[in-house]
């Protein structure tokens, strides 16, 4: 017989970011239009993708050129 309480699960706070809804570049919501990196399948916003084509950066995470 053991009368000791199991302590409760920590809850885990809602900052997990799930990168299905996330666009690296402004790193927040994605808008409606998107882009998709064709490498890494990573999406951005639309708005967003111009703005780094116009910068010339590169996907974030593998450094594709971005290609509208
Ligand atoms: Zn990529
Ligand atoms: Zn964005």
């Amino acid at each position: 017989m053991s009368d000791k309480k199991l302590p409760l699960p920590p809850t885990l706070p809602p900052s997990i970011i799930t990168s299905d809804n996330f666009c690296l570049f402004h790193k927040g919501d994605l808008s409606e239009d998107i882009y998709t990196c064709p490498k890494c399948k990573t999406i951005y916003c639309l708005e967003c993708a111009k703005k780094a084509q116009a910068d010339r950066k590169p996907c974030i995470k593998c450094k594709q050129i971005v290609l509208l």
